[in-house]
């Protein structure tokens, strides 16, 4: 019941997607993906708790691929699964050489919590290493629990049990639902950087960084600001309550 004019933009455009969703494939079998590590940093006694794995994309041609454009085609095409579990061996391998008290990070994709391979990942990932499973932090969105909302509280909470530990990830942009907070045992929270670089200049930010950090720090979870890059922006983020910064 509709139509659309042709553009030849349209076929470039497809084109260009079908040669990366190649590529991505044979990336990985390629060894061109590498962890960056940002480090998350104890507010009170200004040392490195946690670092964030963080993907990127050398493309042999196009150069450094940005996550936000190859993400959501490893997700569409389900390659989120096997990179995922490269992204975990990896992390926790790098993880084991670091001193004990510093944990990994790593992002957990809704899909690959619906492929049910997760548990198997973490699994294999915590044996081969010999990383001891408290010092592993997944990062998950609100999107995880949008859908399949109890098998994948029932994975999360068995990963739970193994002592791994969760982070609610860029808390604030979504649905921001108390709920999830209520019924999955996370250890911190990380706020958004969107609120994070509205800090000094906007009231509204402050507020609602404030908000968060209180109802994190009442429900006994850690309250992390991302995306800190000023000084000034440290010292609001400690003063509105938040307890680490990133
Ligand atoms: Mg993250
Ligand atoms: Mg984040």
């Amino acid at each position: 019941g509709t139509y659309c004019f042709y553009a030849s933009e349209m076929n470039e455009r497809m084109q260009t997607r079908s040669k990366l969703e190649l590529d991505l494939q044979s990336g990985l079998a390629k060894g061109e993906f590498t962890l960056f590590y940002q480090p998350v940093v104890d507010l009170e006694d200004n040392k490195m708790k946690t670092c964030e794995a963080l993907l990127r994309w050398n493309h042999p041609e196009r150069g450094a691929v940005a996550p936000s454009e190859f993400i959501p085609i490893a997700e569409e095409t389900g390659l989120i699964v096997p990179l995922g579990e490269w992204v975990l061996r990896t992390a926790c391998a790098e993880a084991v050489k670091w001193p004990d008290d510093v944990a990994v990070a790593v992002n957990v994709s809704a899909i690959q919590l619906a492929s049910k391979n997760l548990v198997n990942a973490v699994l294999g990932a915590i044996a081969s290493s010999g990383l001891s499973p408290n010092r592993l932090v997944l990062e998950i969105t609100e999107s995880v629990f949008l859908k399949n909302t109890f098998a994948n509280l029932a994975t999360l909470k068995s990963l739970h049990q193994l002592g791994v530990r969760f982070a609610m990830d860029d808390f604030g942009t979504g649905y921001s639902s108390l709920g999830y907070l209520v019924s999955f045992p996370f250890s911190k929270i990380k706020i958004d950087r969107s609120f994070i670089a509205g800090l000094v200049d906007s009231v509204e930010s402050r507020a609602v960084v404030r908000a968060i950090a209180d109802l994190a720090c009442n429900l006994n979870m850690r309250i992390v600001a991302e995306g800190v890059e000023t000084a000034e922006q440290r010292d609001l983020a400690r003063a509105l309550g938040c307890t680490d910064m990133q």
